[in-house]
């Protein structure tokens, strides 16, 4: 089993999901009491979200590229950035150290094509919906990517950073991002994705009746499939 290194904390409430779900697919595929070797890299995402909020992207870099080279250092034998938003950076991150830095949007993508999708919703904070460093990962593998109204974009972004980074669940925002996930259905999307690794916390595949690309899940179960070399 080769050790997997996981840049975290954005936010913790995510990192949470991946720890776990890293682990019961070890459990899985080897039984017994095996679970994942694996290093976390958890960051103060306060810090993170402010810079993003005031566009100071070199000052992510640093902290970003500071965690994967200790994760190296330490041993990780390939990294995982446990955030969609923070891809915005994969280059720079990559460029800095020489272990793998497995892609959530290569993954992603993977899955989409496995269910045989052209064209999917994409549901995630701001950057991720707005730039293009996300979405052309995907577009390059001949899916079509296609994102809510300016005002629902609003809605989806302020209530991942309101609330759902926060750890707070509400029953009127799942009726939103349901209604949104509507709209893009409307729009001939015949799957969504849940670009953010805190919105699988809220919205669950009965919450769609087109299919549901949980990116937190996705990247988690890849990451074990490189660690166990599947
Ligand atoms: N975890 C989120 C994501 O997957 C948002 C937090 C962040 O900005 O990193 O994009």
């Amino acid at each position: 089993m080769k050790r997997i290194g996981l840049i975290g904390g954005m936010s913790w409430e995510s990192s949470l999901e991946y720890y776990r779900l890293i682990n019961e697919e070890v459990k899985l595929r080897l039984g017994g009491l095996h679970s994942a070797e694996c290093l976390l890299y958890s960051v103060d995402f306060d810090k993170i979200e402010f810079y993003m909020r005031n566009n100071q992207w070199d000052s992510i870099a640093e902290i970003l590229v500071k965690a994967a080279k200790t994760l190296e250092t330490a041993g990780a034998y390939f990294i995982i950035l446990c955030t969609n938003t923070m891809h915005k950076l994969a280059k720079q991150i990559q460029e800095e150290i020489t272990v793998e830095l497995l892609h959530i949007a290569d993954a992603t993508a993977d899955e989409i094509i496995k269910a045989e999708i052209k064209k999917v919703g994409l549901l995630g904070t701001r950057p991720t919906m707005e730039q293009d460093f996300y979405k052309i990962r995907l577009e390059e593998k001949g899916i079509q990517v296609i994102v809510p109204s300016e005002k629902n974009r609003e809605t989806v972004h302020e209530i991942i950073f309101k609330e759902l980074c926060l750890g707070t669940l509400k029953q009127e925002s799942k009726s939103a991002y349901k209604m949104i996930i509507e709209e893009l259905v409307l729009m001939g999307a015949d799957g969504i994705i849940l670009g953010c690794t805190e919105i699988p916390l809220l919205v669950k595949k009965e919450d769609s009746k087109v299919p549901l690309f949980d990116t937190t899940y996705i990247h988690a179960i890849k990451a074990v499939e490189k660690s166990l070399n599947l």
